[in-house]
């Protein structure tokens, strides 16, 4: 079966990461046509998957905005669409792996008479999108997606609850290669020198800035934990959210936090770093339709705390295989901080067991099956 992926972005996040994944096994069946350049791109020929920039103009990419207007006009999206239609027409389906690619893929599938497949990387709620894009999403998939592919239950709930058709969505989680995150032990201990945590309890955050990750909150936390727990803070802001970095260094100079936290930046050595942490949290503010970071912590051998919402409770049993606390509470999360700190023993046993479940549950092996036979059952 040869694929054509769409995806708007040109840097990896979260749904960018998960695609390498599901494109990879196709070689060169597979194109991914993206709407921006970017350090994506270079990811995607490091794996050796075909890629190609698009899209001419940059589109905005930020979710808060109209998704028609992030095409600026319909001027953009007229030569795009005709691009991808000419391509499609070398492929067999078109797989849309975000909701602009969607808006595209599905006008796209129309003219080239290719089926539709729709990766639904989100919670479509009015708590991370406009009402606008709410309705072009649902009535788009409805109308042209011969599937919706949903990272979670949390999020096939939000797009019947928005509409969305339930003859058409099934739920895959993220794969992931158990392999990638067993890292060599000297290159662990060259990064706790080079960062210089011998000794300390490191908490590790791994997401881009953004407020809704909720970076602010473990920093609270940390004012409240003793003074041996340092957290590093690993992601950049992807989507302009400059501001919200620029609280976060405030924050930290307010709580005079100075040489507990450091902020890493964005990585491509996410298995290294996780494998120096002594925890690994996750803080979302809103519901987090998946929570890949979650499962890496896991597979790293690392205790995680996450927070009580959307698709992480679908990974996390509190207690069992991690820890969950309130969304937006400090001292819970503190609280959480302090008992990994002291009570070593659970908190490894703990650890033990998420990453036996982890590498059976999301084995990317598996999960490519399991998409791969929906393709072709469905199309
Ligand atoms: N990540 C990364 N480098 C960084 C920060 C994060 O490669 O500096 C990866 C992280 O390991 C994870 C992904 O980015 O695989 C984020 O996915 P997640 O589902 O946690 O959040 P999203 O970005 O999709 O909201």
């Amino acid at each position: 079966m040869k694929i054509l992926f769409l995806d708007q972005s040109g840097k990896p996040g979260g749904a960018e990461l998960c695609l390498i994944d599901i494109a990879k096994p196709y070689g060169d069946r597979a194109l991914v046509g993206l709407f921006a350049d970017g350090p994506f791109k270079d990811l995607l020929q490091q794996n050796n998957i075909p890629v190609e920039v698009l899209a001419t103009q940059e589109i905005q990419v930020r979710k808060e905005s109209s998704l028609l207007q992030g095409f600026k006009s319909l001027r953009q999206l007229a030569p795009l669409i005709t691009k991808v239609v000419k391509k499609a027409r070398k492929y067999d389906l078109i797989y849309a792996n975000t909701q602009k690619a969607l808006v595209v893929g599905a006008l796209a599938s129309f003219f080239s008479r290719r089926p539709l497949v729709y990766h639904l990387h989100d919670i479509l709620s009015k708590e991370h999108f406009s009402q606008t894009n709410l309705r072009i999403a649902i009535n788009l998939a409805n109308r042209f997606a011969s599937l919706v592919i949903a990272n979670s239950e949390a999020s096939k709930t939000a797009f019947l609850q928005a509409g969305g058709r339930r003859n058409i969505i099934e739920v895959i989680y993220n794969g992931f290669d158990p392999k990638t995150y067993q890292p060599d032990e000297s290159d662990i201990n060259k990064l706790q020198q080079q960062l210089e945590l011998q000794g300390k309890f490191v908490v590790g955050h791994f997401s881009r800035l953004a407020p809704w990750k909720g970076q602010h909150i473990l920093i609270n936390a940390l004012a409240k934990c003793p003074p041996e727990v340092t957290v590093i803070l690993v992601g950049d802001a992807l989507f302009g959210e400059q501001e919200y970095v620029q609280y976060l260094h405030q924050q930290v100079t307010q709580l005079g936090l100075e040489n507990r936290v450091k902020f890493l930046g964005f990585r491509s050595d996410i298995p290294q770093l996780m494998s120096v942490c002594n925890l690994v949290a996750h803080t979302s503010t809103s519901p987090e339709p998946f929570g890949r970071v979650i499962v890496e912590g896991m597979l790293c051998g690392k205790p995680v705390v996450a927070v009580k919402a959307g698709g992480v409770m679908e990974l996390v049993e509190h207690g069992l295989n991690g820890f969950l606390v309130t969304p937006g509470e400090p001292e819970e999360l503190a609280q959480v901080i302090i008992t990994c700190l002291q009570e070593t023993e659970i908190t490894a046993t703990i650890a033990n067991n998420a990453r036996t479940t982890a590498s059976l549950r999301f084995d990317v092996a598996t999960i490519n099956q399991q998409i791969a036979q929906l393709l072709s059952h469905r199309l």
